[in-house]
């Protein structure tokens, strides 16, 4: 495995670290301090826009170039360094355009994904999959979709779900038959301001305070047929029916190497905050101290090479599944010990709420919890290894 970074790597680096440090970590202090995420006039996100324009930044709306996931694991670790909220706050079709390249058709594309390319102010796309009842079963899901002579009327309600309350479409999984299981599975696009999408609220959460999760209600929400991704023709043609599922497990375990690289960047700024703390109130001369520090780091670079080794593989063509669960359990994990150790370097400052490292430590339980708990990727891993189907 090659890790060497090329010049122009190391210059997008430079950028995201200049972005982060004067505009993404500022934005995302001031959202964590006012408990509530940035509203969507907010300069940041025109300036956000204005920024991706100058850089001809293709917000997500091709598919990634082959060969460009390690890549992706450097630039996320450096992003959510600064702020690991902003990056999802950003505007941008975000995580449902991975999905609809893999399976929309040409119009779909065209009508949801291409205004994105078109776009000078900020606008958001959201996915909506977990409900009330529970996320981590991805086949049990009950909000219901009833074909109609117009379309498809969906039924149910949906919960912690990223930036949908300011998105211009969800795409929004639900079932034409529950006992059905994975084969009624289908994805709808929602648009704002269908009649039925009603019900926004936007949860309080106990870190990544900088983005919205939003649970709302589809009563009655009626959509017309061509807002069925792939279309009905696609979804009859595929046989079994189970298009929507693979869809969606597709584009989640393409995105566990991002989260894994995100929480890289929560560990390391745990770990570097406290590191300068220690270094300015003089406790580095504390041996136990610098065990904790040396702890941290070793940690921090076993679980990168783990996700080099995730996105290396994906380069690569080979499958990686195992290795990106693996990268997203231990990443996730070590984010959560590097967060707890730093509160203990920095101390009353911390439990206070006075440094940087307290919202670290908030921040870092979600990203064990985001698209796949650490425990469902334990049971990936462990069917995976025994040869059970995904
Ligand atoms: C900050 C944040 C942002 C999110 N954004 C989105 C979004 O944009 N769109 C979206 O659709 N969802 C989103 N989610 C929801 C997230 O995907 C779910 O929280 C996650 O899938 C877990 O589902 P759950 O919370 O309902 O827990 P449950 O599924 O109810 O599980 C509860 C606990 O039981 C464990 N468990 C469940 N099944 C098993 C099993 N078979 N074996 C062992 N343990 C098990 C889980 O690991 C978990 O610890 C977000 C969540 C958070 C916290």
């Amino acid at each position: 495995m090659d890790v060497t970074l090329s010049p122009e790597l190391k210059t997008l680096i430079e950028d995201t670290r200049e972005w982060g440090r004067n505009e993404a970590r500022p934005a995302g202090l001031e959202a964590d301090r006012a408990g509530a995420p940035l509203p969507p006039d907010h300069t940041y996100f025109q300036k956000y826009m204005d920024r991706g324009r100058t850089r001809g930044f293709s917000n997500g709306l091709e598919p990634a170039p082959e060969g460009r996931v390690m890549q992706m694991v450097v630039l996320g670790e450096e992003a959510a360094y600064w702020d690991r909220g902003m990056g999802v706050a950003a505007p941008g079709a975000g995580f449902p355009s991975g999905m609809v390249n893999a399976a929309g058709t040409p119009e779909q594309k065209e009508r949801f994904l291409g205004p994105f390319a078109r776009h000078t102010t900020p606008h958001w796309a959201s996915f909506a999959l977990t409900e009330p009842t529970g996320g981590s079963d991805t086949a049990a899901f009950r909000t219901r979709a009833t074909r109609t002579e117009r379309g498809y009327t969906l039924k149910g309600a949906k919960c912690f779900i990223g930036n949908a309350a300011r998105a211009d479409w969800i795409l929004v999984q639900a079932t034409l038959d529950p006992t059905k299981g994975r084969a009624a599975q289908r994805a709808f696009f929602v648009e704002k301001g269908t009649p039925g999408l009603t019900g926004m609220k936007i949860e309080k959460k106990m870190g990544l305070r900088s983005y919205e999760s939003v649970s709302f209600i589809l009563d009655d929400c009626e959509v017309p047929i061509d807002n069925l991704l792939g279309g009905e023709r696609t979804e009859e043609k595929r046989g079994s029916g189970s298009g929507a599922y693979a869809t969606t497990m597709g584009a989640l375990n393409a995105t566990r190497v991002a989260v894994a690289a995100s929480a890289l960047g929560v560990a390391r700024a745990a770990y570097e905050e406290a590191r300068r703390f220690a270094k300015e109130a003089g406790s580095i001369r504390s041996q136990r101290v610098r065990d904790k520090l040396e702890f941290m780091l070793r940690k921090i670079r076993g679980a990168r090479l783990m996700t080099l080794q995730a996105g290396w593989l994906a380069d690569n063509r080979t499958a990686n599944i195992v290795e990106s669960s693996m990268a997203k359990i231990v990443t996730a994990e070590v984010a959560q010990e590097t967060a707890a150790l730093g509160m203990e370097i920095v101390g009353l400052e911390a439990g206070a709420g006075d440094s940087i490292v307290e919202k670290l430590f908030r921040d870092a339980k979600a990203l064990n919890i985001v698209e796949g708990t650490g425990q469902i990727q334990r049971v990936i891993m462990a069917r995976n290894l025994v040869g059970l189907p995904r």
